[in-house]
């Protein structure tokens, strides 16, 4: 199971993640920050949950080139 976070509020719009992730992370056309596809929000974090396991390499590429430190990615 692969557990995705965003802190969404804090995003400056960067865009990377949408780059190296793009199957789980869009642009908000509305804000410009970046929004978690098909998450659920709970106190300001968007959570993913998946049995995917392919999930993990391009969401740690966005975790990881994510300027602000706003995602995380456990394989759990
Ligand atoms: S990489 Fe971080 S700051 Fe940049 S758009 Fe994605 S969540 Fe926002």
């Amino acid at each position: 199971m692969v557990v995705i976070t965003l802190q969404r509020e804090k995003c400056i719009g960067c865009n990377y993640c949408a780059e190296f992730s793009p199957e789980y992370f869009r642009m908000s056309k509305k804000d410009g920050k970046s929004v978690l596809l098909r998450s659920t929000e709970k106190k300001g974090f968007h959570i993913v949950k998946t049995p995917l396991n392919d999930a993990y390499e391009p969401n740690k590429k966005a975790a990881d080139a994510c300027p602000v430190k706003i995602i995380t990615v456990k394989d759990v």
